[in-house]
């Protein structure tokens, strides 16, 4: 990473002069840097580049303002709009792809912290634990506090749209997807005179010294370099996961056996590696997102990847052909993609009942959007389906289990045993092993027989830059870094190492608004 030095942080010159200032020589100016040559689809200048520029282009044009926000996602979107309903009257919005919405434009689910104080402290609480004591309780709680507030903003007095998924109960936006959120805010961001720029890459923060940011530069993919002097800056820049290096230094996914899915524009770790440019130091407690079991060459939402990925119907083995788990699991988004990846292989087992009840009846209820068309209505084209796939590495089909097992590659003695005591469960309705509803034991006894090896898929990462409850950029000891903000899934203390679902939308929307109102309050 690459430090211009500030003169100011020269012990025999603390105060930069207005000259040193306006040149922009009393600045540290921290790049977008250090691995991110490896970001799969960044759009923008490479790290490489964007360092250099940082540190040793003059910039073409230096804009004052009130506010500058990085990121077009619910987190950006709703600092914009509140910072300018708050009374800023100069606020920019940096997007460095060409469309708004980021990740957001594919969340389906808004999951509502508690309403009450009192379950909003039994809900922090319940966090901590789950998050193995790493989930800060206090950011919890605030956000819990603020949600019907928060709530209000968006659904009634923004218009977002949502409706409750049949089935699952869930609070889904408007067509599924996040796409009508962000439709529906960014006319609103600009009929209130918000700056809002496409194609706009924020490339390093403007620093005082590393506890005051004074701004940022940003270039457009025009090549154009542009220093914005700002009050406050509030990074909503998304997760790291095009940014395999980073991906490698802050997490303990194996790049091998997950599939990165999902949107992944956008997510190449700028944000963190600016906060880390700071008195914030390293990115802290990073959390990997995954959502959906895979099957290697088609996607989870078709009719095949969701009966073979993600309903509780159908045998789990490992690849010793044991079973390890009640396949239940597959309802919890995260927690089940770690159960796969901690084993070797994992495969998903049905036999041609199994097929034939999910091409007449569909899949069973799931939280999302995706599988949700597929519930409890025929799935006429499964067959097609699985005819177009048969030959893929990680599909297997076998008129016995013997063959079946040798396909897969387990041996096939251990997998016959397996089977044989799991149809036992479904013929005594109990199940001695790992407790599955009896509902849910689909015995596995007429051939032929389809196995699919499962792979964990990974839309993203949530955590990386500490907040405070002002989502002020904090150091180590929690000392603010004043100027400096940051919201939404960049943003550590919601998650343990397991993203235990629905906080992405409440935290983008819950930082967003409280950095806007507490730099219009304090900075300007
Ligand atoms: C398939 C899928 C399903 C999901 N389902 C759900 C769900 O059901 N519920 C839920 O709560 N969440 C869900 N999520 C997660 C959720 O969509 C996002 O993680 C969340 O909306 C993130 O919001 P954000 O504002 O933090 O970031 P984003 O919406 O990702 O916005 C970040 C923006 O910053 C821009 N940016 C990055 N770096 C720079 C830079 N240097 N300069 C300028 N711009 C920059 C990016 O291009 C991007 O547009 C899902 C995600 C995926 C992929």
């Amino acid at each position: 990473m690459l430090i211009k030095r500030s003169r100011s942080l020269d012990p025999k010159k603390t105060q930069p002069s207005r000259r040193d200032f306006l040149s922009g020589a009393a600045v540290t100016a921290v790049a977008v840097a250090g691995g991110g040559a490896l970001a799969g689809k960044a759009l923008m200048p490479t790290s490489a580049e964007a360092a250099e520029v940082a540190a040793n282009a003059k910039a073409d044009e230096t804009i004052e303002t009130q506010v500058v926000v990085v990121g077009s996602g619910l987190g950006g979107l709703s600092t914009a709009i509140t910072a300018v309903e708050e009374g800023a009257k100069k606020v920019v919005l940096l997007e460095k792809e060409s469309f708004y919405g980021g990740g957001t434009n594919f969340a389906e689910v808004f999951i509502a912290p508690p309403a009450t104080e009192a379950e909003a402290r039994r809900k922090a609480a319940e966090f901590m634990k789950a998050s193995n004591y790493v989930a800060d309780p206090m950011l919890h709680y605030t956000m819990a506090i603020d949600q019907q507030e928060n709530s209000g903003w968006l659904f009634d007095k923004h218009k977002v749209k949502t409706y409750v998924g049949e089935g699952s109960g869930l609070t889904f936006y408007e067509g599924g997807h996040g796409k009508s959120c962000i439709d529906t805010l960014v006319p609103q961001a600009k009929a209130l005179g918000v700056d809002m720029r496409l194609n706009t890459q924020a490339i390093s923060l403007l620093m005082k010294d590393p506890y005051t940011c004074i701004g940022l530069r940003a270039k457009t993919k025009a090549g154009k370099i542009i220093d914005f002097r700002t009050k406050g800056v509030v990074l909503a820049t998304g997760g790291m996961s095009t940014n395999k290096a980073l991906l490698a230094k802050y997490t303990s996914i194996d790049l091998e056996k997950v599939i990165i899915d999902g949107a992944q524009a956008g997510q190449d770790g700028d944000g963190h590696l600016m906060a880390e440019s700071t008195a914030h130091g390293r990115a802290t407690h990073l959390c990997v997102s995954s959502l959906f079991l895979n099957v290697k060459g088609f996607a989870f939402s078709s009719p095949l990847g969701a009966c073979a990925g993600m309903q509780p119907t159908n045998l789990w083995v490992n690849q010793d052909g044991i079973r390890f788990t009640d396949e239940s699991i597959v309802r919890q988004t995260t927690p089940c993609n770690k159960a796969v990846e901690i084993q070797g292989s994992v495969f998903s087992i049905m036999d041609q009942s199994g097929f034939d009840k999910y091409a007449a009846g569909g899949c069973q209820t799931h939280y999302t959007g995706f599988a949700d068309k597929l519930v409890g209505q025929p799935i006429p084209n499964l067959a097609a389906d699985f005819a177009k796939y048969k030959d893929l590495p990680d599909v297997f089909f076998a008129q016995t289990l013997q063959d079946l097992a040798e396909k897969m590659g387990v041996d096939a003695a251990t997998f016959k045993a397996t089977v044989e005591r799991y149809n036992g469960f479904a013929q005594s309705g109990t199940d001695a092993e790992w407790g599955k509803n009896a509902s849910n034991i689909w015995p596995i006894a007429k051939g032929p027989f389809y196995g699919f090896r499962l792979s964990s898929g990974m839309p993203n990462t949530n955590g990386g830059v500490r907040i405070n409850t002002n989502a002020q950029v904090v150091d180590p000891r929690h000392k603010v870094i004043s100027g400096l903000y940051a919201t939404g899934i960049l943003t550590s203390g919601w998650e343990g190492e397991t993203y235990l679902m629905g906080t992405c939308q409440p935290v983008a929307l819950w930082g967003g608004r409280k950095a806007a109102k507490h730099i219009v309050a304090n900075l300007l």
